[in-house]
C-alpha cells in the first residue's frame, strides 16, 4: 500500500546524503519534497501541514553532532513524526471487569465488518478468550449467513435471529445476543451491525440504538483503507453519529495510496487499533504505529 510513498520519501532524503550540516535551504527543500510525497499519497491536508511543520521545526533544532549524519537525522525525525500521527502507542482492547466484554462493530457496507468479526474472534480465541459473534446486520441479504459461515471457519459460536423466535429487529438481536453470551459463559461478544453503501441517518440511528441497548465496552469503526480521502469523511460522520473508541483499517493489502491510514487517527483523535490485510481470517493483527512507520521508511 505504501510503495509509492516509501519511494518518494526515500527520494526526498537523497539530496541530504553527504552533507555535513543541514542548511535552512536543505530543510526547506526536503520539507517541500515530503509535503508533495504525502499529498500524492492522499494524506489529508491538515495532517500534511502539521506533519511538515513539525519536521521542519525539529530539523532546524537538530543537534549536528552525534552519531547521525543530517540525512539520518531527518529520517529519524520523520519516523518519529509518522509514529505520532499514526497514534503513538499501540492501543490494546480493554476487557470488561465483569465479562462479557461487548465489542460493537460499525461501518459502511463493504468495509469488511463481517469478515473482521470472524478475524477478531479467531484472534481472541488464540488468547484463550471465548468469543461469540452476534449477527445484528439484518439489512444486507446474506449478512447473517455470511457471518455464520465465517464463524464456522473461525470455530466460534454465532448468535443469529431465527424466524419466529421473537427477535426480529437489530436492537433486540444485539440485546438477546449479549444475554445469551452471559448465560453460556462466553467472555467476549462481537456484534456485527448493518452498514449502507453511504452515510444516512437511518443507519446512524440504528447503530446508535444498538449502542444504547448493549452499552459496549468498545465500539470499533471499521473502514476500508482503499477508499482514500473518503475514509476520513466517513470516519468523521460515524464519530458524530455513533461515536467509537477505535478504528479498524481493512484492505491494507490493497494498492491504494495509503493516505487514509495516515490521516485517520490524527483527524478523528481515535486510535487505529487493528489492521486487516487480506481475505484470510489470519490476515489480521493489532495495529502497531511504529512498525507501520518503519514499513513506510524501509
Ligand atoms: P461488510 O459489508 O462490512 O460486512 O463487509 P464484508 O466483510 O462482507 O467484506 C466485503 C468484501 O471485502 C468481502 O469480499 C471480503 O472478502 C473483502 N475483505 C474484507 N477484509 C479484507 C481485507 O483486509 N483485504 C481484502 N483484500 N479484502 C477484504
Amino acid at each position: 500500500m505504501f510503495n509509492t510513498l516509501s519511494d518518494r520519501l526515500s527520494e526526498s532524503f537523497k539530496s541530504l546524503r553527504g552533507k555535513g550540516k543541514l542548511s535552512e535551504a536543505d530543510i526547506d527543500a526536503t520539507a517541500r519534497e515530503i509535503r508533495l510525497a504525502l499529498l500524492e499519497a492522499d494524506v489529508a491536508l491538515p495532517v500534511v501541514k502539521d506533519f511538515v511543520g513539525a519536521v521542519k521545526e525539529r530539523a532546524r533544532g537538530a543537534e549536528v553532532s552525534g552519531a547521525l549524519n543530517p540525512a539520518q537525522q531527518v529520517i529519524k525525525i520523520v519516523n518519529e513524526e509518522l509514529i505520532t500521527i499514526l497514534g503513538g502507542e499501540t492501543r490494546r482492547l480493554r476487557f470488561a471487569k465483569n465479562p462479557p466484554t461487548v465489542i460493537m462493530l460499525a461501518g459502511l457496507q463493504g468495509a469488511g465488518k463481517t469478515t473482521l468479526a470472524a478475524k477478531l474472534a479467531l484472534w481472541l480465541k488464540a488468547q484463550d478468550k471465548s468469543p461469540m459473534l452476534v449477527a445484528a446486520d439484518l439489512q444486507r441479504p446474506n449478512a447473517v449467513q455470511q457471518l455464520q459461515v465465517n464463524g464456522e471457519r473461525a470455530g466460534v459460536t454465532v448468535f443469529a435471529p431465527e424466524p419466529g423466535n421473537g427477535v426480529g429487529d437489530p436492537v433486540s438481536v444485539a440485546r438477546a445476543g449479549v444475554e445469551e453470551a452471559r448465560r453460556t459463559l462466553h467472555d467476549v461478544v462481537i456484534i456485527d451491525t448493518a452498514g449502507r453503501l453511504g452515510i444516512d441517518e437511518e443507519l446512524m440511528a440504528q447503530a446508535a440504538g444498538i449502542r444504547d441497548a448493549v452499552n459496549p465496552d468498545e465500539v470499533l469503526f471499521v473502514v476500508d483503507a482503499m477508499i482514500g480521502q473518503d475514509a476520513v469523511n466517513t470516519a468523521q460522520a460515524f464519530l458524530d453519529g455513533v461515536g467509537y473508541d477505535g478504528v479498524v483499517l481493512t484492505k491494507l493489502d490493497g494498492d491504494a495510496r495509503g493516505g487514509a491510514a495516515l490521516s485517520i487517527a490524527k483527524m478523528t483523535g481515535k486510535p487505529v487499533m487493528f489492521a486487516s490485510n487480506g481475505e484470510k481470517l489470519t490476515d489480521f493483527d493489532l495495529f502497531h504505529p511504529d512498525r507501520m512507520a518503519s514499513r513506510i521508511l524501509d
